[in-house]
């Protein structure tokens, strides 16, 4: 067998009782990887998203009967046997207490990413404008900017950036953890054509800064995703999504390859190839197809020739490999039977991998193809576990 055969996998499962559903994965726990909530010798379970009612109190028993599984120690076996064994073995104790459990899908396993935060890197393409939701709020497709993390010493700049353009600002104070405001800290900024509007939001800002599940945050963040002009379908599931960060995100809503290329509008994996500010609902999603090519003619009308350097590096096969190296990559062929890689960009992100030049210069010439849902190289030593398609029409 080749060093392919030995990619980490995971199980997609999901979990119903009643009419309680959920989505969850199964995955070998790896020290250096996430922590699952509930682990047994080396296997975890992490809940991924609400399907049926948003309240899961009848399924907490998935989590006490996966601890209480007896399963053969975690040296015993690969790891594609021990994660059938404990699904089999987690199925039968669930099926005690009337839960019925099944196999979506097995999907290759990857890092837990980071948290998102590509504004200071020096290194790989960005091709999103920087004032993108700002162009977005002058056309009239949101009524809300929200601009997190804000260093405090750009604040006048960026008041008076934004006051040029006939927008208001309103700065909300990052709070230390006594509740006392610190200046020396970054900040969150509210934009809004008037002032009724930056009132509410600053409302439901103070409302969404309760613990998820409190009364009013369903509301408050749905309410908020209009604001911020996300269609209310990708609202909606957003808030059933289990944790919101970009692992959990990316294993909810990207599906498996091959799938069918998506227009490079929704593209989102990549922060530093967006022009949305939201994760849509589906690759395919309809809104989010229209309000992605809106603000490509927005931004197209003051800055000539920005549609085609933008659609040349987005409409690409997106991935995020194994090291949590982040790419676009131009194929030809099929996915499916092996395709060649022609060309392979680093787009920009937060953390800087010494090796992410060495990886692009090896990836192009390769024959790729899908592989449980992500991407291998015949030869081995390299996956891609999170992929989004996006050579789709736009
Ligand atoms: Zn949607």
């Amino acid at each position: 067998m080749s060093a392919s055969a030995t990619h980490p996998t995971q199980l997609f499962v999901v979990v119903e009782r009643a009419s309680a559903r959920m989505r969850m994965r199964l995955v070998p726990v790896q020290d250096d990887g996430e922590h699952p909530p509930a682990v047994n010798r080396g296997m975890g379970i992490v809940p991924l998203e609400a399907l049926g009612e948003r309240d899961d109190r009848a399924l907490t028993e998935v989590y006490h009967a996966f601890r209480r599984l007896e399963l053969p120690d975690a040296a015993c076996g690969n790891v594609p046997d021990r994660l059938a064994n404990a699904f089999s073995a987690w199925r039968d104790a669930l099926a005690l207490s009337g839960i019925d459990l099944r196999l979506e899908r097995r999907a290759l396993y990857g890092m837990a990413l980071p948290h998102t935060d590509w504004r200071g890197s020096s290194s790989g393409i960005s091709a999103r404008p920087w004032d993108v939701e700002l162009t977005a709020l002058a056309a009239g497709l949101r009524t809300i900017v929200k601009l997190d993390g804000v260093p405090a010493e750009l604040v006048e700049t960026l008041r008076a950036l934004v006051e040029q353009r006939g927008l208001r600002v309103e700065v909300v104070a990052q709070h230390t953890a006594a509740g006392s405001e610190d200046p020396s800290r970054s900040v969150t900024l509210l934009v809004a054509r008037d002032g009724s509007t930056l009132g509410e939001a600053r409302e439901l800002e103070a409302l969404l800064l309760a613990p998820r599940g409190a009364a009013g945050v369903t509301a408050a963040t749905i309410r908020m995703g209009a604001l911020l002009g996300y269609p209310p379908c990708c609202t909606d599931r957003f808030t059933r999504v289990a944790a919101q960060n970009d692992t959990t995100l990316a294993w909810a809503l990207l599906p498996g390859v091959p799938h069918p290329p998506a227009s490079p509008a929704t593209q989102w994996l990549h922060p530093a190839l967006a022009l949305l500010s939201h994760s849509p609902c589906d690759l395919h999603c309809a809104a989010s197809v229209a309000l992605g090519e809106r603000l490509v003619d927005e931004i197209e009308a003051t800055q000539p020739s920005f549609a085609a350097a933008w659609r040349s590096l987005t409409a690409r096969v997106q991935v995020i490999d194994h090291r949590g190296d982040r790419l676009a990559l131009t194929v030809d062929g099929s996915l499916e039977s092996g395709a060649t890689i022609t060309a392979a960009d680093i787009v920009a992100s937060g953390r800087s991998d010494p090796h992410v030049t060495a990886t692009a210069e090896m990836l192009v010439g390769r024959t790729v193809r899908s592989d449980t849902g992500g991407l291998t190289i015949a030869g081995g030593g390299w996956h891609a576990p999170y992929v989004a398609d996006h050579r789709g029409p736009s």
